[in-house]
């Protein structure tokens, strides 16, 4: 069993799939691990590292020739997988909706593409998600974006000059990304409050001190599809949301949007007129802004200025601590394969339900039904 651990080529992805302690736990299993020189080096992984764990630090040609399983961050081109085993697993952030295309090219080299944004929301998975490990921290990388582009203080600070009131946070969407920025921009001091369209987050907003801004009243809020996600919401509540929230966002100094539709672009939740209600020197981060963007105005890759407020649309907010993201990355997959590791096989089954989750090509087709419709 020999695994490949891929160097990311996309732009500014700086993390890796495999880090030396997942190196190490897989070679316990009695795999091989082959890693591409320099595949850990963004994210501060020395080479020496993952050699000291274990592995082999080849080229990437010498690390798929003959692997049994490829593990990467995204998706790789598939013109740079030649060489690689028919049948062997990728195994990756695969984006496959947004690169539906490249699907059909895993299909055609043969490989049976897992995506691991396609687990399934069970408790036994919840080690495996990288949707969670990732979102987790762009939540917090998000506060501190917005923390370093606003020119004045979170926290309320009483000194003998006088006093600086506290900043005021708003957070629209209450998933993974918006519960741990609330709680990092109330660990830095601002007055927080938040929004989602599932009920179920009222709860949770407050459990973390933060006030929730809920549409009250309005028929179909409740806004909970499957396993726990987001559905599309009727044209009455989006009516009453943006009512509320426009309200509310003129009197915000920060607002961070995290809202996300699987499958979909990402709703749109702050328009232009919105934007000018707010104060000179507010900012906005648009955490989906590489989904469609949450906010009008929002530039993927870019920090934009409209009305006196500024607009972060930074790309892949993980990348941005691509360490911590890496190490939590890297276990999510050594979790998903180790736990199906079946010992006399001397590589991992799945089982019926994760895998038909996950399996997004086999036998030289796209196989998943979400992507069939
Ligand atoms: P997500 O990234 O898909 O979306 C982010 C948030 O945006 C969600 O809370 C969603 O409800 C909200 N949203 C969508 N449209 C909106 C709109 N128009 N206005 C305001 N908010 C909007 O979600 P997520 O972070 O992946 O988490 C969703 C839920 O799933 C959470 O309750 C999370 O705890 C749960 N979850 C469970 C597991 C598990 O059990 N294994 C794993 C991950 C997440």
């Amino acid at each position: 069993m020999k695994i490949a651990v891929l160097k990311e080529a996309a732009l500014a992805e700086r993390r890796v799939a495999a880090t030396p302690e997942t190196v190490k736990k897989f070679i316990g299993l009695q795999a091989n691990v082959a890693v591409e020189v320099g595949a850990g080096l963004a994210a501060s992984f020395a080479d020496a590292a993952y050699r000291d764990a274990g592995a082999t630090l080849v080229s990437r040609s010498e690390a798929l020739a003959g692997a049994d399983i490829v593990l990467a961050v995204q998706g790789p081109d598939p013109d740079s997988l030649a060489g690689v085993n028919a049948g062997a697993w990728l195994v990756a952030g695969l984006n496959p909706f947004g690169e539906r295309a490249r699907l059909d090219r895993y299909a055609a080299l043969g490989l049976e593409a897992l995506a691991m944004e396609f687990m399934p929301r069970i408790t036994r998975a919840q080690s495996m998600d990288i949707l969670s490990s990732q979102s987790n921290l762009a939540g917090y990388k998000a506060v501190l974006d917005a923390a370093a582009e606003y020119d004045r203080a979170f926290p309320m600070m009483m000194t003998a000059a006088g006093t600086v009131s506290a900043a005021k946070l708003f957070v629209m969407g209450v998933g993974v990304a918006g519960l741990q920025a609330i709680a990092t921009a109330r660990r830095l001091g601002a007055q927080v409050s938040a929004t989602d369209v599932r009920a179920a987050t009222r709860e949770q907003i407050l459990s973390l001190g933060a006030k929730p801004i809920f549409v009250e009243n309005v028929k179909g809020i409740e806004g909970e599809g499957t396993g726990g996600y987001a559905t599309e919401m009727s044209d009455e509540y989006k009516a009453a949301q943006a009512e509320l929230v426009s309200a509310h966002i003129a009197k915000q100094d920060i607002v961070i949007t995290t809202a996300l539709i699987p499958g979909r672009p990402a709703p749109r939740l702050i328009s232009d007129a919105q934007i000018a209600s707010m104060k000179p020197g507010g900012v906005i981060v648009d955490l989906a802004v590489e989904q469609g963007g949450n906010v009008e105005g929002a530039v993927a890759g870019e920090i934009v200025e409209r009305h006196g407020v500024k607009i972060i649309g930074h790309r892949n907010v993980p990348s941005r601590l691509a360490t911590d993201a890496s190490a939590l990355f890297a276990r999510n997959l050594f979790n998903f394969l180790s736990a199906f590791w079946d010992k006399e096989a001397g590589r991992p089954v799945l089982d019926e339900e994760i895998g038909n989750a996950v399996r997004v090509t086999q036998g030289g087709k796209v196989v998943h039904e979400r992507l069939l419709q």
